[in-house]
C-alpha cells in the first residue's frame, strides 16, 4: 500500500523539475491581469514538484481561501499547460512553517491595514498628465480631470469609464498624483478595497476599516465594476461613498461601462455614480495611435540616448494592424524595438508582420460555438449528435475533437467547456485532451484532421 502511494507522488528529482516558477508566474500575471497578480497570485510560491501535484506556499489561510474559491479552476488549467501530467494542487500556509512568535501580535491590527495599504496605495510616478496623450477619442475624459485637479468637487463624483487598456488607471494616477501634494489621496481598485474589506470582517476590526477609508480627502476608485453581484461590498462602498461626500471629500471613480449599465448593482448606488460628472474614453483612432508611438520613440531616444528608426510606414502598419487598445499597441510597438535593437537594422513591413504574426493571430477570436459547428461539418455529422450522450465512436471522437480544439483555442475554463458540452463534467474534458493529445502524436490521420480543422477555424 504504501509503496504504491510512494510510487504515484514520487518526488521529482532535480532533473525531473520541469516547472519554471518564474514563467509560470509571468502567465498567471497574463491571464488573470496585473490587478489579481499583484493582489493575490504574486504572493503563491512552489514549495515542492511532484509528478502530478504541486504543494504550494500562500502567506495566509485567508489568501487560501480566496484562491482557491475563485482562482483555483484557471491556476490549475494554467498549471497543466506547463505539465500536463499535473491533476491537482495544494497549499500550505507559509506563515504556519515559520516561526510566527516574533512577528505576531506585536503589530497591532491599525498599522497593519495601514501598512498593507500604504504598500498597496503607491501611485506610479510614469503614468502622469504628461505622459498621457491627448486625442478625440479621450480629450474630454483629460480635460475633465484636469479641471478636478484645479478645483475638487465642482463634479462630484468624477467617473470615467471605457473598455480595457484605454487609459482609465493611467489618468486616475494622474489625478492622484497631481493632487497628492496638498490632499490625502486614497487610490485603490475595487478589488483591492474588497480584500481589505473581508480581511477586516475576518479580524473582527471594521471600526478601523471605516476609519481608514473615510479619512481621505480624495478617494480614487479604479474598476468599480467588481462590486457587482457582491451585496455585503455594495453596502459598505455605500456607506464609505455617503461619508466621503458628506465631508467634502472628492471621488473619482472608473469602470468598464456607464453607471446605469452596471448590472447587479444597487440602484441607488448607481444614482449616487451618476450624481456628478460621467465622461467616456473610446477606442483610438489612427492619430491618437500614431501619436503614441511617435511619443514612446522620443522618450525613448531621450532616455536611453538611443536611436532606434522606425519608418512612417512601420508607424502606420502597427496602428493598423492594432485594433484592440492602447495596452496591446504598446505590447506591439515594444516588441517591434527590441527586435530592433537586436538586429540594428531599420525594419520593413515584412519584418513586422513576421515579428507580430502570433500578437495579431491571437486577437482572432475563436469561440465554442465555432468549434462545435466546424468540427461536425468537417465529420459531416449533426452537431445534436455529436453534443448527445451516445458513445459510438464516430459521434464521440469528433466530440473529443471538439473538446479538445476548445480547451486549445480559447480562454474558457474546463469546467465551462465541460458545461457547453451538454453538461459534461471537466473530467471528462480532460480526457477528451489527453486523448486527442495522444492520438495526434500518433496517428497521422488525426493529425491532419486537427491540423485542417485549425486551418478552417483561423481562416474565416
Ligand atoms: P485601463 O485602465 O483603461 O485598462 P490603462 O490606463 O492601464 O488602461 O492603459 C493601458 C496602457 O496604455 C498603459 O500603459 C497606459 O499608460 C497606456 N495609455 C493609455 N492611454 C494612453 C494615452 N492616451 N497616452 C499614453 N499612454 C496611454
Ligand atoms: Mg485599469
Amino acid at each position: 500500500m504504501e509503496k504504491k502511494i510512494n510510487q504515484k507522488n514520487t518526488f521529482v528529482s532535480e532533473e525531473e523539475k520541469t516547472l519554471n516558477w518564474i514563467e509560470v508566474q509571468s502567465s498567471f500575471e497574463k491571464n488573470f491581469g496585473s490587478e489579481i497578480y499583484k493582489s493575490w497570485l504574486s504572493n503563491i510560491v512552489l514549495l515542492k514538484e511532484y509528478n502530478d501535484f504541486l504543494i504550494l506556499g500562500v502567506p495566509t489561510r485567508f489568501f487560501r481561501d480566496w484562491i482557491v474559491s475563485r482562482y483555483l479552476d484557471k491556476i490549475l488549467e494554467l498549471l497543466k499547460g506547463f505539465k500536463l501530467s499535473l491533476n491537482r494542487v495544494e497549499f500550505k500556509i507559509t506563515e504556519d512553517l515559520k516561526n510566527k512568535s516574533s512577528d505576531e501580535l506585536s503589530v497591532g491590527s491599525v498599522t497593519e491595514i495601514k501598512d498593507s495599504i500604504l504598500n498597496y496605495n503607491r501611485l506610479n510616478p510614469n503614468l502622469n498628465f504628461d505622459s498621457f496623450v491627448q486625442g478625440t477619442s479621450n480629450e474630454v475624459a483629460l480635460s475633465y480631470s484636469k479641471k478636478i485637479c484645479e478645483q475638487t468637487t465642482r463634479y462630484n463624483p468624477l467617473y470615467i469609464y471605457g473598455g480595457v487598456g484605454l487609459g482609465k488607471t493611467h489618468l486616475l494616477n494622474a489625478i492622484g498624483l497631481e493632487l497628492q501634494s496638498d490632499n490625502k489621496v486614497m487610490f485603490i481598485s475595487a478589488e483591492r478595497f474588497m480584500y481589505h474589506f473581508i480581511k477586516s470582517i475576518k479580524k473582527n476590526d471594521m471600526v478601523n476599516f471605516k476609519d481608514f477609508f473615510r479619512k481621505s480627502s480624495i478617494f480614487i476608485i479604479d474598476d468599480i465594476q467588481f462590486i457587482r453581484g457582491k451585496e455585503s461590498l455594495q453596502e459598505e462602498f455605500f456607506h464609505t461613498f455617503n461619508s466621503l461626500i458628506e465631508k467634502g471629500s472628492q471621488i473619482i471613480i472608473s469602470a468598464d461601462r456607464p453607471p446605469m449599465k452596471l448590472d447587479r448593482v444597487q440602484e441607488r448606488i448607481k444614482s449616487r455614480l451618476s450624481g456628478g460628472l460621467i465622461v467616456d474614453i473610446d477606442t483610438p483612432d489612427l492619430e491618437l495611435k500614431n501619436k503614441i508611438i511617435r511619443k514612446r520613440l522620443v522618450d525613448i531616444q531621450f532616455q536611453f540616448k538611443e536611436n532606434i528608426k522606425i519608418s512612417e510606414e512601420v508607424i502606420n502598419f502597427i496602428s493598423v494592424e492594432s485594433k484592440t487598445n492602447i495596452r496591446e499597441l504598446i505590447g506591439v510597438l515594444n516588441r517591434v524595438i527590441a527586435f530592433s535593437r537586436v538586429h540594428k537594422k531599420e525594419l520593413t513591413i515584412a519584418d513586422c508582420k513576421n515579428i507580430l504574426k502570433d500578437v495579431f493571430n491571437q486577437v482572432k477570436v475563436i469561440t465554442i460555438d465555432k468549434i462545435q459547428n466546424t468540427v461536425s461539418n468537417y465529420f459531416n455529422i449533426q452537431l445534436s449528435e455529436m453534443l448527445s450522450q451516445r458513445r459510438s465512436r464516430p459521434l464521440a471522437r469528433p466530440r473529443q475533437v471538439a473538446m479538445y480544439l476548445s480547451k486549445k483555442l480559447t480562454t474558457r475554463s474546463l469546467p465551462e467547456i465541460g458545461r457547453r458540452f451538454a453538461n459534461r463534467d471537466h473530467t471528462t474534458v480532460i480526457h477528451a485532451v489527453k486523448t486527442i493529445n495522444r492520438l495526434s502524436e500518433k496517428d497521422s490521420e488525426m493529425k491532419k484532421n486537427i491540423e485542417q480543422i485549425k486551418g478552417l477555424l483561423i481562416e474565416d
